[in-house]
């Protein structure tokens, strides 16, 4: 099985009925743009880019990180989608050089767009940086945590300043990460400013059900396939479709076998999974059908816990 995976891992990820679904990486350097490029991704779904902020006594400067950028976007090709995420920290991962005023919730706090809003030159450094990668790469910005349409639009606006300034025309796909259930539930009201949604079910579920989402004791309820997270992932998808932009889901669930069905059933276009799963997750979309995967999604989304859906779900994977 793992030879068969191997040897398609290069063809595109098509289902039964023909219907094409990009299969992506979740990346945090360059060591795994490389790995996932051997293994067959089509691009990069996410590129975490804290990696470069953390750990360190001061800022990473422009050069720095432009440099780290290209070496990406170059081990990519111009043919594959990277779609970077500006920095994404806060009260639970502070920065020396960022001093951050302790917060009693640190997850519900200045964290995200938010805190790049309020440093905004630490956003407009890593903006100038990602912009002189772009004639290397197929560019996309994408931005974390986005709660409000105000959000969208300063950093929108930032944006355009950056690229004015530099003097880059050439076209950058803008994008928001779906994170905050407010922000899935009034998906078709952003997606008319924006060209991609990318779900973050990881925090998608965390604020969802107000379960921490590292808390030992939560982790089995905290569940990415709770019918409420999906209710919300299909209402990203319904209201980003009915603008005509697209979405990905980046959070863990993406590399989850037993998920993957319902995601291809809910209308997700795009599966950012972890460098390792990249064969195993292309073999599984070309074993689906849409239409079959469309029927299930719908049964399941009437579904009451997840434990419910899970069952459901593993009784089809026998
Ligand atoms: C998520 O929240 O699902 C996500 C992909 O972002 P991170 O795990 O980096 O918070
Ligand atoms: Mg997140």
């Amino acid at each position: 099985k793992r030879a068969e995976e191997q040897a398609s891992a290069h063809h595109p990820a098509i289902t039964r009925d023909g219907v094409r679904i990009e299969v992506v990486a979740n990346i945090g350097g360059l060591d795994e743009a490389v790995q996932g490029v051997q293994l067959g991704s089509e691009g990069v779904g996410l590129l975490r880019s804290e990696f470069l902020y953390l750990e360190r006594t001061d800022a990473p400067t422009e050069a720095e990180q432009s440099q780290i950028y290209t070496d990406i976007a170059k081990a990519l090709g111009t043919e594959r989608t990277l779609v970077i995420r500006t920095l994404d920290v806060g009260g639970d991962k502070p920065l020396p050089y960022l001093p951050l005023p302790a917060e009693e919730n640190p997850f519900l706090g200045v964290r995200g767009i938010r805190l790049c809003l309020a440093a905004p030159e630490i956003l407009r450094t890593q903006l100038r940086a990602i912009l002189r990668a772009a004639p290397f790469a197929r560019l996309h910005i994408m931005f974390p945590m986005i709660a409000s349409l105000d959000e969208v639009r300063e950093a929108k606006a930032i944006l355009a300043e950056e690229k004015a300034a530099l003097g880059v025309t050439a076209e950058i796909k803008f994008g928001i990460m779906v994170e905050v259930p407010s922000t899935a539930v009034m998906s078709e009201i952003f997606a008319r400013e924006v060209d991609f949604f990318s779900i973050g079910t990881n925090d998608l579920t965390q604020y969802t059900l107000a379960m921490d989402r590292g808390h030992p004791k939560l982790a089995k309820q905290a569940d990415a396939l709770h019918p409420g997270v999906l209710r919300l992932i299909a209402m990203t998808v319904k209201g980003a479709h009915a603008q005509g932009k697209w979405v990905g889901v980046c959070g863990g669930i993406a590399s989850d076998p037993l998920a993957v069905p319902v995601l291809l059933g809910i209308g997700v276009d795009e599966l950012s999974v972890s460098v390792p799963a990249i064969p195993s997750i292309k073999a599984l979309v070309r074993k689906l059908n849409r239409a079959d995967c469309l029927k299930l999604a719908n049964e399941v989304l009437q579904l009451g816990t997840a434990t419910e859906v899970r069952a459901r779900l593993a009784a089809l994977a026998d």
